[in-house]
């Protein structure tokens, strides 16, 4: 029997949701439900620096006021540092990750990549930034609805930081173990993470994990290559009268707008009979202008 479907939304409490985020969580949502699967949201608060106070609270208000009900208890990654510590603890002990002083200078000296130089001292510094050594290094992926997405071998092979000198944990570390940690089978969300799937495809393989099939969507941009985002100030979604964005973001999506109805839910269940997921454009942008 093939294992249930899976999927999530991961959205960082960095600001209200806005356009793009809702296009990430609207095909994650499409697709898991269009396999009869589950979609769960895990709220990715690992970056104090970044966030901003009650945040969390209302990106969960606007998924609920677009229809996009999860399954399960919501997972917040600031629950769960002490199982990345855990798992930092057991790679020193086998030696399969170490410390690093070395300063952005100084890897930029050696080409803008790191050499693994203090992997090979016989006394390794005892505190600084916690390299893995990525001793299965993959350069490419098969991405669901995007082909075979290939990255640089030179960065591909990195010993790559899991936890950084200033005490917070990885992305990279964190998405992996708790895509594990969910029993995620399929990870959809915005190409802009692209280039560091295959450090996850990695740490997947380091860690004996069940590795996830991924796929990527489009991006919304401001203007070309800039992506819609909290930090560049895109609006926040309209709550109370969602009908209008749920199908802006069916249409870049490719898929069919829905015939307006005041229950959003009609709208959504509407949107997961016709989701058809070779609709999605490859690689395309959309202008948004303010
Ligand atoms: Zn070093």
């Amino acid at each position: 029997m093939q294992t249930p479907y899976v999927g999530r939304f991961a959205p960082s409490p960095s600001g209200p949701l806005h356009f793009g985020s809702l296009v990430a969580a609207l095909g994650s949502y499409l697709r898991a439900r269009s396999q009869g699967g589950k979609w769960l949201v895990r709220i990715e608060d690992i970056d104090p620096p970044r966030e901003t106070a009650d945040a969390a609270n209302k990106i969960l208000h606007t998924l609920t006021a677009y229809g996009l009900e999860w399954d399960e208890e919501i997972l917040y990654q600031s629950h769960r540092v002490d199982a990345y510590q855990d798992k930092i603890n057991q790679l020193l002990t086998q030696d399969k990750a170490y410390y690093c002083q070395c300063s952005r200078k100084q890897i930029q000296a050696m080409g803008g990549s790191y050499d693994g130089r203090c992997g090979r001292l016989k006394t390794p510094p005892r505190k600084g930034a916690i390299r893995i050594r990525n001793s299965i290094a993959i350069d490419h992926f098969q991405d669901q609805h995007m082909g075979k997405i290939s990255t640089d071998t030179t960065f591909a092979g990195e010993d790559f930081i899991i936890k950084r000198s200033d005490g917070l944990y990885a992305y990279q570390l964190a998405v992996v173990m708790d895509d594990a940690y969910q029993g995620i089978t399929e990870v959809v969300r915005g190409c802009d993470l692209l280039n560091p799937t295959c450090r996850q495809a990695s740490l997947f393989n380091l860690f004996e994990y069940p590795t996830p099939l991924w796929l990527h969507l489009p991006l919304v941009c401001h203007a070309p290559g800039m992506k819609l985002s909290k930090q560049n100030h895109a609006q926040a979604l309209d709550t109370r009268q969602p009908q209008s964005s749920l199908n802006a973001a069916l249409a870049f999506l490719g898929q069919p707008m829905i015939q307006k109805h005041t229950d959003i839910r009609i709208m959504l269940a509407q949107a997961v009979i016709q989701f058809d997921l070779k609709a999605i454009p490859k690689h395309a942008e959309i202008i948004l202008s303010n």
